[in-house]
């Protein structure tokens, strides 16, 4: 095919773009590899779809798919459906003026330097974080501190399409995702798990040569961040990476260049 133009970016926000990338492509390509959803995979995508129609800071017309997704889903009684009658309502749903989700992808800020690098793990990471961060920021008394994080969790173990790394998520959230108890540690949490990830798989094949995994963010994004202990230690400042995370994600950050 045809190279795509790179689209130059800021590398310290976030877009868009990436995150209606992320939506097309999981509803679209991971989904569309199960023929027929039922038990504990039906119930992770009914809620994975309400999450994101509670959190997802999208534009309009995207809501408006996401709420008639939502809302077809919770009315399906049986036991199972078929991915072909999702499609159906994902395409009808386009059909009308003031409903839309862009059909296929246009990565920004999750470009890679091959084809074959970053785009939809990096807008995974990225969607899960705003979602996380939308939580604590709209979510009131009563609402469970857990709602994003066990969403996420059962999307990646249902359909994640990269069985090892959700394999090696699903043993992460088993060991700690019990100590989340508010929406701020959850999203200290899947900070602190993501930067666990890039360390482990810092260096390997899969890292992208021109963004390097390092634990984030770096001193230059957030001095405050970082701390050192008396012996030289590195430590993380949390009182100032949650504020940090909170802007950083924030939806009214996000950018919408590039966008349809
Ligand atoms: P990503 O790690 O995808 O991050 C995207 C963006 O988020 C970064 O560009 C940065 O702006 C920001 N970011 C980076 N770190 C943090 C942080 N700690 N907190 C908040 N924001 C941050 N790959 C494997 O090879 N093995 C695995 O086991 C594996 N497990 C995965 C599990 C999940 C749930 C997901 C979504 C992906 C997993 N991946 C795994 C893919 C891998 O983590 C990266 O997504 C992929 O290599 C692309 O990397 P990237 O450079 O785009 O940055």
């Amino acid at each position: 095919g045809t190279e795509e133009p790179w689209r130059p970016f800021n590398r310290s926000r976030v877009y868009m773009a990436d995150l209606e990338s992320t939506l097309h492509y999981s509803l679209r390509v991971e989904l569309a590899a199960h023929t027929v959803i039922r038990g504990n995979a039906l119930i992770s995508l009914k809620k994975y779809i309400s999450v994101l129609t509670k959190y997802f800071p999208g534009r309009p017309v995207v809501m408006n798919l996401l709420r008639s997704v939502d809302s077809w889903l919770q009315n399906q009684s049986g036991g199972e459906i078929t991915y072909e009658a999702l499609r159906k309502i994902l395409d009808n749903s386009a059909q009308s003026p003031d409903t839309a989700l862009p059909e296929g992808v246009r990565w920004v800020g999750c470009q890679g330097s091959q084809p074959h690098l970053r785009r939809f793990p990096c807008g995974m990471w990225t969607l899960f974080h705003v979602l996380t961060v939308q939580a604590k920021s709209t979510s009131t008394r009563g609402t469970d501190p857990k709602e994003v994080l066990s969403a996420m969790r059962n999307y990646v173990r249902s359909f994640f399409g990269c069985r090892p790394c959700a394999e090696h998520f699903e043993n992460m959230a088993r060991e700690s995702m019990v100590e989340v108890d508010s929406t701020s540690s959850a999203v200290l949490w899947l900070w602190s798990r993501h930067n666990r990830v890039n360390n482990r798989i810092a260096g390997a094949l899969s890292e992208d040569p021109n963004f390097p995994k390092i634990q984030w963010p770096s001193p230059e994004m957030c001095s405050a961040c970082h701390t050192v202990r008396d012996n030289g230690d590195h430590k993380w400042n949390k009182e100032q990476v949650l504020p940090f995370l909170m802007s950083y994600f924030s939806s009214n950050r996000i950018l919408t260049d590039y966008l349809e």
